[in-house]
């Protein structure tokens, strides 16, 4: 037997596998994630390395490959659970062992020092508190947000308070030449937050929130390590639940891991986990630099902390004695990575905990189908928080079929109903969101006479009309001049097709002179911070009207937004996917829910083509079950996730030709490897998106019931791939379950 070692994995030197001998001696202990000692380098030094596969085929001269001299005295040391996951990933998800070890171990880089700037209040409470008092009066909602905030926590994060608490840099100028805060600047990184902990809840739990905290600690001192789900509707107190689960673990000695998407990872969600835990919290975003990244994983090993918070990555934060995980939001898309291995935090989260011996915590206010699915097997177990803890009552929901409005005469995007309710809106100084079901800024341009659409010539998507005369190409940003006749059959009828978010905010401002509105989109927030902005200028109420994409219905609060509006909420159920149903009923219930989070009951209104759709019905109705039902007998009808398993294969080349051979080629090997009655294999196909940049793209589906089957299967296609070189110009990539058709 020989064994795959990758040695030094915290350089850059990740990029090597070398073979060494397995002694008989050695064979019944080593396994896969094992650190062993072995002779390297022309001096034969003794050195360590991670064992990340074995084999009965050398790939070099076999006279010339060394032995492994041990294996490790401490070899069970926080980075080998980490290869042996990395191990699992590769079998599961497919791809190179090195890619998974990307993926999983925290790797150092040089860099330069960062300065970290902070906020310190310089008042004395009394004083502060006179001042907010002052704030609020003159109506300065930004200054009076910031004085909230330092009173509970003398000490902000620069970063934190622009970022999460949306405060712009004039705001803290204005508060220190007041002097009310000093901003104070720091070479080396600490916590991002010091905080005063504070043992004491102001309010008791509801029943629900109790009996699924005293399920979980029961089980979890019996050492009886389960998923659960945690079905709680938005405002349930779900993020307590979490915070008590994780407060049992931390004081068992062990410690936790908190997934949420980085859209929801906002300043109030941070502070409440730092005021339970203060500084023994780390959290984990996009906006740390590698360094500081790197600096955290360390803390978390060195056990300078239990608790870390983040998105995806975090889930490999190397504890010493992991004993929970939680995952916020669990359906959220951004779970899983796009990048190989294309694994699912949810998946990776039961397969770590398994190995740690760990429990998983799944929490969501519309689970997706696959861990219902589970629950409902019995091998996640369910509970349920029904109603909102703090008495806040759901939004009413109206649906409103625009076929009937257009035949009233009303041909505008936004109904009678939503027009009245808005009016009304205004009027109270209240907040509207609009919502639009549809990603990108621009109609898709059309010619109405022959259905020429003007396509980019390095991708193949359609060009989308903009503002500045241009019609540009979201994925490559090509552009070329707007064209005002149809270069195919020279009508002049070629135009934008239908409404995106631009032609709404003028809409808008045409119907209601006097509102004050915002947008937001891909357009609107590519500026760095453009995101952050917007928000807070919503947030500090200079606007009364927020229009925008998925992007504005996940994760904010804002107390004074009374009614949301879904203006074509059926746009993304005509996207040739299997899961836009799922996609559709999430994003309105999302969206249903950000009316009347304050003291106020909301409203909202859901506008659309398919009232009748099970998706939308569901939706108005805020009904999960009656939604769970159709949509997993439809997808058991079809055979799609999560009742069967479906592996896409991804091919990608910049030779056309040579790419559809090579998938034909797969295909056939497929076909005859099959080692299941009930396989399916499908295409090839070109995907939605077939050429970018240049390069071609096709891809394969693979269906059957049984998910080992398809990884038999994947295995036999890589070795296939790796010995015939006629797949060397092409990239192949594996995706079981994808969260899209391609
Ligand atoms: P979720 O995570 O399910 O959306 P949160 O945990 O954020 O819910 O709770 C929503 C709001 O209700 C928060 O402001 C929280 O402090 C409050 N809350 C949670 N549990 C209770 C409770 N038992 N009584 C009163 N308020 C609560
Ligand atoms: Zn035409
Ligand atoms: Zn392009």
């Amino acid at each position: 037997m020989y064994a795959n070692i990758i040695v030094d994995i915290t350089h850059e030197k990740l990029d090597k596998i070398f073979q060494y001998h397995i002694p008989a001696s050695l064979e019944e202990q080593i396994e896969i994630g094992c650190e062993v000692v072995i002779p390297f380098g022309r001096g034969n030094r003794e050195t360590k390395g991670y064992l990340v596969g074995m084999t009965d085929k050398c790939d070099y001269d076999p006279s010339k490959v060394k032995e492994i001299l041990r294996i490790a005295d401490k070899s069970v040391a926080i980075e080998a659970k980490l290869v042996a996951l990395a191990a699992w990933m590769k079998e599961y998800y497919g791809g190179t062992m090195i890619q998974a070890l990307k993926t999983v171990l925290p790797i150092k880089r040089q860099e330069n020092a960062k300065v970290k700037r902070r906020l310190r209040l310089l008042l004395t409470e009394e004083a502060g508190k006179a001042k907010l008092d002052f704030y609020l009066e003159k109506n300065q909602r930004a200054r009076a947000r910031l004085l909230a905030a330092l009173l509970d926590d003398k000490v902000l994060d620069y970063e934190l308070v622009t970022k999460k608490l949306n405060i712009t840099l004039p705001v803290i100028r204005a508060l220190q030449e007041q002097g009310v805060l000093v901003l104070e600047s720091e070479q080396v990184y600490r916590n991002p937050v010091r905080s005063q902990k504070q043992e004491s809840v102001s309010f008791t739990y509801t029943e629900d929130q109790l009996h699924a905290i005293h399920t979980f600690e029961t089980d979890y001192q019996a050492a009886d390590y389960k998923t659960y789900l945690v079905h709680g509707v938005t405002g349930s107190g779900k993020t307590e639940v979490y915070i008590e689960m994780i407060d049992r673990v931390v004081r068992s000695g062990r410690q936790a891991i908190v997934l949420i998407p980085e859209i929801a990872l906002t300043y109030q969600t941070v502070m409440r986990f730092y005021r339970r835990f203060g500084d023994r919290v780390s959290i984990m975003n996009s906006r740390l630099s590698a360094g500081e990244r790197y600096d955290q994983m360390m803390r978390a090993r060195d056990g300078d902390i239990d608790v870390m918070i983040g998105p995806r990555s975090a889930l490999f934060t190397p504890f010493p004695s992991l004993g929970l995980i939680v995952i916020d939001e669990e359906h959220e898309n951004t779970y899983k990575s796009e990048q190989v291995p294309r694994y699912h935090a949810r998946e990776v989260a039961r397969q770590r905990a398994r190995m740690e011996r760990a429990s998983v915590v799944l929490g969501s206010a519309t689970p997706s189908l696959e861990a219902m699915y589970e629950a409902k097997k019995g091998r996640y177990q369910l509970l349920v928080l029904p109603d909102r803890a703090a008495s806040q009552q759901m939004a009413e929901v109206y649906t409103v079929d625009l076929r009937e409005e257009l035949k009233n005469g009303n041909r505008s995007i936004i109904s009678n109903q939503l027009h009245e309710l808005m009016q009304e809106r205004l009027e109270k100084k209240e907040q509207i969101m609009l919502f639009i079901n549809r990603r990108g800024y621009a109609g898709f341009i059309s010619c109405r006479a022959c259905g020429y659409v003007p396509k980019c010539p390095h991708c193949d998507v359609s060009l989308a009309s903009h503002r500045n005369g241009k019609m540009v190409c979201h994925y490559c940003g090509y552009e070329e001049p707007k064209v005002t006749q149809c270069p195919e059959c020279g009508s002049v009828h070629i135009g934008e097709f239908r409404a995106g978010t631009q032609q709404i905010e003028e809409l808008v401002q045409k119907e209601f002179p006097q509102a004050r509105v915002l947008r937001m989109d891909l357009d609107t927030t590519r500026a760095k911070g453009g995101h952050e902005k917007i928000l807070a200028a919503f947030a500090n109420e200079e606007a009364d009207v927020l229009i925008g994409t998925q992007m504005i219905v996940k994760g904010h609060d804002f107390p004074n937004v009374t009614l949301v509006g879904a203006l074509a909420a059926d746009m993304s159920l005509y996207a040739d996917d299997y899961r836009a149903g799922e996609r559709t009923f999430q994003l309105l219930t999302q969206a249903v829910g950000r009316a009347g989070r304050g003291s106020k009951k909301g409203e909202a209104v859901i506008q659309t083509y398919s009232p009748e759709h099970y998706s939308i019905v569901a939706a108005a109705n805020q009904d999960y079950h009656g939604f769970y039902e159709e949509e997993i007998a439809y997808r058991n009808l079809m055979g799609y996730p999560p009742v069967e398993n479906l592996l896409a294969i991804l091919l990608f080349c910049e030779d056309e030709k040579l790419l559809e051979m090579a998938a034909g080629y797969l295909k056939e090997y497929a076909l005859r490897v099959k080692c299941s009655e009930s396989l399916q294999v499908i295409g090839p196909a070109t995907p939605f998106v077939g050429k970018m940049n240049d390069v071609y793209r096709k891809v394969l589906y693979l269906k059957d019931a049984d998910y080992d089957t398809l990884v038999t299967i994947k295995n036999k296609l890589e070795q296939y791939i790796e010995i015939n070189s006629g797949f060397n110009k092409l990239r192949i990539q594996f995706d079981f379950n994808p969260m899209n058709i391609f």
